[in-house]
């Protein structure tokens, strides 16, 4: 036993500064990391600038894809264990209202789920935790590493307590799971890609009757000025109840046209609620905390997702899903690919044979997402065109088959085989679209 170790959760926590893996961010990408490395008994640091419960600005809503991750981790989604589910999308524009339930598939649960991140990130924190992972919150990492000779990353460098000490921690692999901040990439010279898209989304919170919807909603009419005298914007208007007495209501938009550096995020917000029904409580009196928003790296906007021993997982590496904005999802997942290969790389001695193995995970994911996302990069180009952006929204809209087949393409829902025709052809299409 270590000096300075303590029993929390029934799990190991000690002060060691060294471990096997270390993992930067305790979102949900570097706590599913966490846990999934933990698992196979390797030690694990977690290192969280922040201390829980925190806020993180978001939508909150998690689609099937993001709860099979969950269900993969054995956590408990059921409303006992504090969580609202949902039953599909409701996608509102041109006069109309559609709902559409999550596709039935054999590979994907059949229902979404929605719970505040100031709690669901430190449930999958605590998660990671139980399963061996030590979480040190308030450690905030200022850089990596490096070893003087190889120049390869050996750990990370942090400031942490009160008193904002510097503290070293080592470890062979480092993953990174800071978020769209990517300070550790960065400090690796690996920049954001400009020809990839980027979102910017804000949302806030409102005391509403709508809490209790058990559908995710979705409002596709944005508009740069009055309603149907100026241009459509490329995004997307969503309420998610909360089911706490309060609703999520934000707004997310890409960076396709010009209008993306010239709008007032906030603005748009309380125009775009202004027109909505005033029964739904969207109001200023109402409002809980202030208008928060945030960017959505999307379609591998930074790569490569490995470098000098280091992984990027999650929004560090850009993996936010361009066709719905969906972030939390990827980041769990990209967490499970990276966990796998470092399982397997260390298992190797020091040298080219672990370096082969670290390398494949920017194979996997490429092979993963790599296609998905480059459809994802067509659409987001598209709908950058008001003109195919209304043509979608009027003629889109009246067609449930279309819409049905719409759905499990955004979601990125399907079953890899045996599927039905939908399936096949959004595999063939995702198959096919290079995977760069
Ligand atoms: C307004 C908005 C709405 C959204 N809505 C949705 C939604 O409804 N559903 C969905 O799936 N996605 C949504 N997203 C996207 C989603 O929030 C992200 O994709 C997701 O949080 C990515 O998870 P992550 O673990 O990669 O990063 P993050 O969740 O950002 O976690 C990174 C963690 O790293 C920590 N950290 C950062 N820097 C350091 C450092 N130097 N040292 C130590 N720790 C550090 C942070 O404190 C944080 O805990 C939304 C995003 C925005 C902006």
């Amino acid at each position: 036993m270590t000096t300075g170790m303590t029993e929390r959760d029934g799990a190991r926590t000690d002060d060691r500064p060294d471990a096997d893996v270390i993992v930067v961010g305790a979102g949900p990408g570097g706590s599913a990391t966490a846990y999934h490395l933990a698992r196979t008994g390797l030690d694990v640091l977690l290192l969280e600038k922040s201390t829980f419960p925190r806020e993180k600005v978001c939508g909150d809503g998690l689609t099937p894809r993001a709860v099979r991750s969950l269900v993969e981790m054995g956590i408990d989604t059921s409303a006992e264990a504090g969580w609202l589910r949902n039953r599909g999308l409701r996608i509102i524009g041109g006069g109309l209202r559609l709902e559409l339930p999550w596709p039935e598939l054999a590979s994907w649960p059949d229902y979404g789920l929605v719970r505040p991140r100031a709690d669901f990130d430190e449930m999958l924190a605590r998660h990671a935790v139980k399963a061996g992972a030590r979480l040190r919150e308030g450690t905030t990492v200022t850089g990596p590493l490096r070893d003087d000779r190889t120049g390869r990353v050996v750990g990370v460098t942090a400031r942490a307590g009160v008193d904002r000490a510097p503290v070293d921690f080592r470890a062979p692999v480092v993953v990174a799971a800071d978020g769209n901040s990517a300070r550790i990439a960065l400090a690796l010279g690996i920049r954001r890609r400009e020809d990839r898209p980027l979102g910017v989304a804000v949302r806030r919170y409102y005391r509403s009757p709508r809490s209790g919807d058990d559908f995710l909603e979705s409002h596709l009419e944005l508009w740069e000025g009055p309603p149907r005298q100026s241009r459509l914007l490329p995004g997307y208007g969503w309420i998610f109840g909360m089911g706490d007495g309060t609703s999520n209501v934000g707004l997310g938009m890409l960076n396709t046209t010009s209008a993306f550096q010239n709008t007032d995020y906030r603005d748009l917000l309380h125009r775009w609620l202004a027109a909505l029904p005033p029964e739904w409580g969207y109001a200023e009196e109402n409002a809980l905390g202030p208008v928060r928003g945030s960017a959505l790296p999307m379609a591998f906007n930074r790569t490569p997702h490995y470098q000098d021993g280091v992984l990027l997982v999650g929004d560090a590496g850009g993996m936010v899903n361009p066709f719905n904005g969906e972030g939390i999802a990827y980041a769990m997942e990209s967490g499970r690919i990276a966990a796998e290969a470092i399982v397997l790389a260390l298992a190797r001695g020091s040298g080219p044979a672990r370096e082969r193995a670290l390398e494949r995970y920017p194979e996997i994911i490429r092979e993963t997402y790599g296609g998905y996302y480059t459809l994802g990069r067509l659409f987001v180009q598209l709908i950058g065109n008001p003109t195919v952006m209304g043509l979608g929204t009027r003629y889109g809209l009246p067609r449930p088959m279309l819409m049905r087949f719409v759905l499990k393409i955004m979601a990125n829902l399907t079953d890899p085989r045996g599927g039905d025709a939908s399936d096949r052809l959004i595999n063939a299409l995702t198959r096919l679209a290079p995977t760069t």
